[in-house]
């Protein structure tokens, strides 16, 4: 922050020589500055209770007087000091374990205030700590801070700096925050608010406080990301895409079925994008079988019919290929190219089809990884969609970002990110969110079972299978071992041809080549097999709408993200579709997860729960770890702070006077430092 305490050296500090400046900097505290932003993590409450309200096993402190003479037992070389106080008219037994030395100082009739754990039914008070208000009880009736500490700084010591910093600087801390910020949102100074977090005077206060610094925190942040891309967009030059709405209107009229209003919305947010002179960055969530893949058709329609081409990135050579196959159907009657780009294409093939693409005679390649490969080069890029995020990292994306003339960018996630992570890890990115399946979709009815129940699972099939629907059957991953992994699924195929005699059952895993791979799926999706075996290949994106069962086996073993994807693959079309959970009932941590999945087939519920059950860090896996650390902020908590402080910080970034203003100074240079740390200058 713009703040000149970050330059005050610790020394400064009564009482603070080089040593002791030493051992703060250890913890990561360097200059007076750092030490007043040094927030306690929680607080320890020792106010005064009363003995009505106190509650069995609570830790409370309450005020009373000595009653009787204290009397000590010894127990292998330990102590305990047992004496009755009065409390509100109730006659208490406190005991103190190891504080020999007090037991001069329990003089009947003195006044006392003991804090400790409440044994209801013995009326007993395991005593922690305890003071003499008439010698000047210090924490008695207040909400203690306490910090993170370590090596020779204890708590007390901690505390005792802080309050001393407070005392001498305190009247320095400036305000950083607008003041038409702090209007709107009623906040409290930033003065006040630093020093009620160290001090708090009551919960209220304290929460205050502690609004104002998460907002702080917050808006910072955010700030800190459009800051960054309002610079950047200065500079860049991305493509003027002119979108005709009458041709748009065209493409849209043929296709088989009608927008829903939620994908006409953001079809709506990303041509506008495109229209315009800045490089469109844009996150599109939407749950599973939302219709995401048509909303880039458009979108890729918009970029050819404006002289450019169009690539789409996908994790699987699968999912390139059903996709190559829809885009394929949609786009011939306009004559338009489109071409398959893996990696298990033969090396002529590979040739022929990146001179193509050079020549600009391909107007929309589909891929895998195998795109963003050095020797890929385009014409004209003017769009890339990037399907299926979450399983890209960060750094491939740009890789394909840079092989056009900053082309507009399409990022599409069927893992539905809290909306509070998108906006944070994707802060920089607008964010589209198509928030309604295509109508007449039914919910999708889960079950868990045990294995012992395997005939009525293979009845489930015949069933569907009768009525001339389809099933999948998922055998999960073993972790590193593709061998086992295979061999299972190719055993569960043999026993379910031995038991379903009368069914078609295809068998799809990763060993198999790709020709093998896209014959399994094209059979399942003409509809010529009944039940498809497969390994989790088939994770994400693939679209067979006939298919209205899932199985999962093992299902224990499957992430709670992973397991709603695996979901997603059916409900895709008019059908009731059911989802077959197979799982070990004495998995605790599974039992966990498969409630979560038969309580809620909502993506963003489901993937709020992944996240309590596993934590932002897991849950974006090492690949998406930027995962900004807050002090105050708790994302799970603050998400509504959170969009607030984002929408700040978009309308100040927008506006001239930011950039200008002498009003905005403290924000702009907060700015320059952040920039500063990361290396990259601002313009
Ligand atoms: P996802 O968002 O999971 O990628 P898809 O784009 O694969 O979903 O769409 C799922 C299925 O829904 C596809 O079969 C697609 O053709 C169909 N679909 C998409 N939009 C609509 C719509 N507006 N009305 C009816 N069906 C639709
Ligand atoms: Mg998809």
């Amino acid at each position: 922050m713009s703040n000149h305490l970050f330059q005050v050296p610790l020394t400064k500090l009564q009482g603070v020589g080089s040593r002791k400046a030493e051992e703060l900097h250890a913890l990561g505290i360097s200059s007076v500055g750092d030490l007043i932003e040094y927030y306690p993590f929680r607080y320890e409450d020792y106010r005064i209770r009363e003995m009505h309200e106190v509650k069995d096993g609570e830790r409370i402190t309450i005020q009373g007087m000595v009653a009787s003479m204290p009397y000590m037992q010894r127990y292998g070389g330990k102590t305990r000091l047992i004496c009755r106080v009065t409390v509100d008219q109730m006659l208490v037994t406190a005991v103190w374990f190891n504080r020999a030395f007090l037991k001069e100082q329990l003089t009947i009739g003195r006044e006392i205030t003991l804090t400790g754990k409440w044994e209801q039914r013995r009326r007993h008070l395991t005593v922690a700590d305890s003071e003499f208000p008439d010698r000047g009880a210090a924490k008695s009736g207040t909400l203690q801070p306490v910090y993170s500490v370590g090596g020779s700084i204890t708590q007390a010591a901690i505390r005792k700096l802080i309050d001393k910093a407070l005392d001498q600087f305190g009247a320095y801390i400036p305000e950083i925050l607008p003041e038409q910020l702090i209007t709107r949102h009623s906040l409290i100074p930033r003065r006040e608010a630093i020093s009620r977090i160290h001090r708090p005077e009551n919960t209220k206060s304290g929460q205050e406080a502690r609004r104002r610094m998460v907002y702080e925190e917050l808006f910072l942040f955010q700030l800190k990301l459009q800051g960054y891309r309002a610079t950047h967009l200065k500079k860049s030059d991305g493509l003027v895409q002119p979108v005709n709405n009458d041709e748009i209107r065209g493409f849209v009229g043929h296709l088989p079925f009608a927008l829903t209003d939620s994908q006409k919305q953001v079809i709506n947010e990303i041509l506008h994008d495109m229209k315009q002179p800045y490089a469109m960055n844009r996150l599109l969530q939407g749950d599973v079988g939302a219709g995401k893949t048509v909303v880039a058709a458009v979108a890729l329609y918009a970029t050819i019919r404006a002289g450019h081409q169009g690539a789409l990135m996908v994790p699987t050579e699968i999912l390139a290929e059903q996709h190559v196959r829809s885009l394929g159907k949609m786009f011939e009657p306009y004559g338009i190219q489109v071409a398959l780009l893996t990696g298990s294409l033969t090396d002529r093939k590979r040739r022929d089809l990146i001179a193509s693409l050079q020549m600009g005679l391909i107007d929309i390649v589909v891929g895998t990884h195998a795109l963003i490969q050095e020797d890929v080069f385009f014409r004209s890029l003017g769009l890339v969609v990037t399907d299926e995020q979450h399983r890209f990292g960060v750094q491939q994306r740009s890789i394909l970002r840079r092989k056009g003339m900053n082309p507009d960018v399409l990022t599409m996630t069927a893992t539905p990110i809290p909306r509070t992570l998108a906006i944070t890890v994707f802060g920089d990115m607008d964010v589209s969110t198509l928030r309604e399946r295509p109508k007449g979709r039914k919910p999708i009815k889960t079950y868990t079972v045990k294995h012992e129940l395997m005939d009525r699972v293979l009845g489930f099939i015949r069933k569907e299978a009768q009525q001339g629907r389809q099933t999948f059957f998922i055998c999960p991953l073993i972790e590193e071992s593709e061998k086992l992994d295979v061999q299972n699924t190719i055993d569960l195929h043999m026993q379910l041809t031995q038991a379903l005699p009368e069914l078609n059952i295809g068998l799809l895993h990763g060993r198999m080549n790709a020709a093998e791979k896209e014959e399994t799926m094209g059979v399942f999706a003409e509809g010529k097999t009944n039940v498809l075996v497969s390994t989790t290949v088939i994770e994400v994106g693939v679209d067979v709408p006939n298919a209205t069962l899932m199985i999962v086996m093992d299902a224990d073993r499957f992430g709670l993200s992973q397991l709603h994807q695996l979901r997603g693959r059916v409900g895709r079309g008019e059908h009731q579709s059911y989802c077959i959970l197979i799982a070990d009932p004495k998995s605790e941590n599974g039992q966990e997860r498969m409630r979560a999945m038969t309580d809620t087939d909502d993506g963003f519920e489901i993937s709020r729960r992944d996240l309590e059950i596993r934590g932002p860090g897991e849950f974006f896996g090492t690949k998406q770890s930027g995962m900004p650390e807050f002090r105050l902020a708790n994302l799970l908590n603050d998400f509504e702070v959170l969009e607030q402080a984002r929408d700040d910080a978009a309308e100040l970034t927008s506006t001239e006077s930011f950039w200008s203003s002498q009003a905005y100074e403290p924000l702009r240079d907060f700015l320059a430092r952040e920039a500063k740390l990361r290396d990259e200058p601002l313009d």
